[in-house]
């Protein structure tokens, strides 16, 4: 492998600190340029290509690479507390099923640059089948498993997988939660069609299989025990994977992501954020499903040559201290979880905490949504170790902020998201201007381009939506717009103020609330509504749906309104997933809005969360908030 680059004279410090991370990972052949970008780049701003020319390979950084000097250490530990089993695959028998699942799902017509798509729990094969197709450059598109037939069937069509992954179940608290009838609804409800569907059969739900389409992975793994499938060499700025997430509009962006740029970018944020140490375990208890599973369960961790653990479970079962009883267990240097687990566990006693062994524990990353401090001071005091808030999106791959560990600092930040992160030009401006704003005044949190390696090169197939729902909606000039408010102290210190746009987090994880919409639109009796997001202690955000009856007098009195609320709130589920279940769903006589038609979304909000509803001076009919009031706050 050569890590050698040829100089460049006109090297900015910006592509000379790139240069240097490139080096972290394994390059086939040198890369010619750094950077392309502006002047004579192949596409115009704010369109960026990192290492250009040079080819890697996400699966070999991640397994092939480490089988020289750490073949036996484990590299892939499966806690599953939901079936009450521990499995360890040391980096050689990483390979050997990574390169397995290669040799099936390319038995099964999968080639370079078609799509895969991952419907699974956090099962060992989850990641087998997401660096198999890194390894044959195919694109994976992992979608979580707590999506519902009709959000799967809007990925399918877009995403056009000629292969879908899945399994007969998942589990949660010991109950088995299927996948396949989804799958199969979502396949139905999907225009585009997979040629085959590959099958982790659990036996822990019957399967009913489509001939000629479905295919059990047992007996096919069967076929390619002692399958030898090359690496394919990619050019950087190949397609790794697409990871859909929720915007503005029912239709989710497919995030699109490159293969050097994201190694490269993995790899220095192991090393300078993370304290990646190869031999060492990392822990975090995010899902497959979302970036932070993508980026710091499977590549971010392997990549270092660590131990990662993929832990099936909740935070909660068998008691709140499981996670710290894996950390003794294993060893764990490095966690990471989400606030909203954190939460969940300060509900129970601290002496948890105390009752294990924690001292290999050098840190705990969180991140997803707002860290309160309460929660920051609670974790940290009881871990004894330093609590790391870092703030980033499904589009960025890896931190913007982070909060640095300076050992005897003293007055942790609590209540910031960090500082921002090397690589990234962070700035916050007016939403209307784009003047930039200055100490503790609130503004939009915005991304000078070019993007810095890692994050998303383009939504898939939608290069106009890329640009234009990112970096053209500041007056004026071309910057990314995080959708995020925030403000910045006089030390440097960003805090995130929440979002600016319809996109709600409930748990941490990002819903769009005009998703939840159409769903709850999509039932006979509903003429139209509207979905908030409202603050909750344990969750941070849980969305609140308001809708106005075709017929009123179906919800005339409390009875008939608690049936209905239960029938769109099961359609709801049935159709996008549990995650998208909003907590309540209040029946009123019409929705608040401008005089131009316009839903005030952020009045309802405030109303919900007993706040000012703010400026009304264009609000068409007021008595509308005053019966979200009534719904919402009985008040
Ligand atoms: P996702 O793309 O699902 O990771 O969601 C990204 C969004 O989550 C961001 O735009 C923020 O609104 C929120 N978020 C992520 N991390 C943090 C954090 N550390 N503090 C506050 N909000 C966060």
């Amino acid at each position: 492998m050569s890590n050698q680059q040829p100089v460049d004279q006109n090297t900015s410090a910006r592509e000379q600190m790139w240069r240097e991370h490139a080096a972290l990972i394994d390059w086939k052949n040198p890369f010619t340029s750094v950077l392309e970008y502006g002047d004579g780049a192949r596409l115009p701003p704010p369109f960026a290509r990192w290492f250009v020319g040079g080819t890697t390979n996400l699966c070999h950084n991640a397994v092939d690479r480490h089988l020289k000097d750490r073949a036996d250490q484990p590299a892939l530990i499966w806690e599953s507390t939901e079936v009450d089993v521990t499995r360890t695959y040391t980096y050689a028998e990483l390979h050997r099923e990574v390169v397995r699942f290669a040799a099936g799902m390319r038995s099964l017509g999968v080639r370079r640059g078609d799509r895969v798509l991952i419907y699974l729990p956090m099962i060992p094969e989850a990641v087998f089948a997401m660096l198999a197709c890194a390894r044959i450059g195919a694109i994976h598109s992992v979608v979580f498993g707590g999506f519902a037939s009709m959000s799967l069937a809007k990925r399918i069509d877009d995403a056009q997988p000629r292969l879908i992954v899945s399994a007969d179940a998942g589990s949660r608290t010991g109950k088995a939660l299927e996948y396949k009838p989804l799958l199969d609804a979502a396949i139905e409800l999907a225009t585009a069609k997979p040629e085959h569907v590959l099958l982790i059969d659990r036996g822990l739900a019957p399967m009913t299989r489509v001939a000629g389409r479905d295919v059990d992975w047992a007996p096919l793994r069967e076929q390619h025990l002692n399958a030898d499938v090359p690496v394919e060499w990619l050019e950087s700025n190949e397609i790794s994977y697409i990871l859909y997430t929720s915007g503005t509009t029912g239709k989710p962006k497919g995030v699109q992501r490159d293969v050097g740029g994201y190694a490269v970018a993995l790899a220095a944020s192991m090393k300078h954020i993370f304290y990646g140490e190869a031999g060492k375990t990392y822990f975090s208890s995010s899902d497959i499903g979302w970036v932070v599973g993508h980026s710091y369960i499977v590549y971010g961790p392997l990549i270092a040559g660590m131990t990662t653990i993929l832990y099936e479970g909740t935070p909660l079962r068998p008691d709140a201290g499981i996670f710290w009883q894996l950390v003794e267990k294993h060893r764990v240097k490095v966690m990471f979880s989400s606030p909203t687990a954190i939460r969940a566990l300060k509900r129970h006693d601290q002496a948890l905490l105390k009752k294990y062994d924690l001292s290999s524990l050098r840190a705990l990353f969180l991140a997803g949504e707002p860290l309160d401090e309460p929660t920051a001071r609670w974790i940290s005091e009881g871990l004894g170790c330093p609590v790391i808030d870092n703030y980033w999106q499904t589009e960025t791959g890896w931190p913007i902020l982070a909060t640095p560990d300076s050992p005897g600092n003293a007055s942790p930040h609590y209540g910031s998201a960090g500082l921002p992160v090397f690589g990234y030009d962070v700035r916050l401006v007016d939403e209307n201007t784009g003047v930039e704003k200055g100490i503790n005044e609130k503004g939009v949190v915005t991304i000078q381009p070019p993007l810095p390696p890692g994050c998303l090169q383009t939504i898939w197939g939608d290069d106009k939506r890329f640009v234009q729902t990112y970096f053209e909606t500041i007056p004026g000039q071309l910057t990314y717009s995080t959708f995020d408010f925030g403000v910045k102290d006089k030390d440097g210190y960003w805090f995130i103020l929440g979002r600016m746009d319809d996109v709600i987090n409930v748990a941490g994880h990002r819903l769009g609330t005009r998703e939840i919409e159409e769903s709850i639109c999509s039932h006979a009796a509903i003429a139209e509504c509207a979905v908030v997001g409202v603050q909750d202690a344990l969750k941070g955000q849980v969305a609140v749906g308001f809708a106005v009856l075709k017929d009123p007098t179906l919800a005339v009195d409390m009875a008939a309104r608690m049936a209905l609320e239960g029938e769109v709130m099961s359609l709801v589920h049935q159709q996008l997933g549990a995650i998208a279940r909003p907590a309540r769903v209040h029946f009123i006589a019409a929705l608040p809005k401008t005089r131009s038609g316009k839903v005030l979304r952020r009045s309802i909000q405030a109303v919900c969360e007993s706040r000012d509803p703010g400026d009304l001076t264009t609000i068409d009919d007021a008595s509308p908030l005053d019966q979200v009031k009534q719904a919402h706050l009985g008040a």
